[in-house]
């Protein structure tokens, strides 16, 4: 599994009816790769036969394995791909142009999807990566992922909450511990999240999960309009 983001290389939105198709989104052509899964019998937990570090994080959890990248097939709109979400939390960058997320003295600026009101913001989670300004404001105008009723906050502060993933649970645990050399079958288990520092050895984690702190709502076209007066040549 390699970076998409490569510096030399600066990255370029592909345009699909008439909009930008975000970094962060999912495509026909990208599918999971589960076939590769199976159970580590000494540890006791799942792993992929030829697993790299990359597909584990801090917390020793795995992570989704997929197949295909961005630009294979067409956008799946509502869908975003576990390795791209993963990647703009972390950077943290925009989700759709990966360029530096919009960072004023309020902070990061984030699309929450819905009407929220200041006092249920702080310490929200959220699993929607942070935007710059002009995609912040595009993406709302184009509507993009449910995104006509939303929140524009900046938040001072963000923390890792956990993720969001599947449980992966052997079929009959018993069954394991008496014939270790045979293949175990894994059942599809319950989409759950689990935070940090819970053990999950059994799960699959598919999307990173942030908390906001010291949160402000804020308004895009307002914050737009000030930018413009600061930068006219944008
Ligand atoms: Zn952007």
């Amino acid at each position: 599994m390699t970076a998409l983001i490569d510096p030399d290389e600066p990255f370029t939105p592909a345009q699909r009816d008439g909009r930008p198709v975000p970094y962060i989104t999912k495509w026909s052509g990208e599918r999971e790769l589960r076939v590769d899964l199976g159970l580590d019998l000494k540890r006791e937990r799942i792993r992929y036969r030829d697993e790299d570090r990359g597909e584990r994080d801090a917390q020793g959890r795995l992570w989704v394995r997929t197949v295909g990248g961005y630009g294979d097939g067409e956008p799946e709109w509502r869908k975003v791909s576990s390795y791209r979400q993963r990647e703009a939390m972390e950077g943290p960058f925009c989700q759709v142009c990966t360029g530096p997320p919009s960072r004023t003295e309020k902070g990061i600026l984030f699309l929450l999807p819905g009407r929220h009101k200041i006092g249920q913001l702080e310490g929200v989670e959220t699993i929607h990566p942070p935007l710059c300004l002009p995609c912040a404001r595009a993406s709302v105008r184009h509507c993009t992922k449910g995104l006509r009723v939303h929140t524009a906050v900046r938040a001072r502060k963000t923390l890792r909450w956990g993720v969001v993933g599947r449980e992966y649970p052997p079929e009959d645990k018993e069954k394991v511990q008496l014939v270790p050399h045979r293949p175990v079958r894994l059942v599809n288990g319950e989409e759950a999240r689990v935070p940090d520092g819970m053990t999950a050895p059994y799960y699959l984690a598919s999307q990173l999960i942030l908390v906001l702190r010291k949160v402000s709502v804020v308004n895009l076209d307002e914050e737009f309009a000030r930018e413009l007066e600061t930068k006219p040549h944008r």
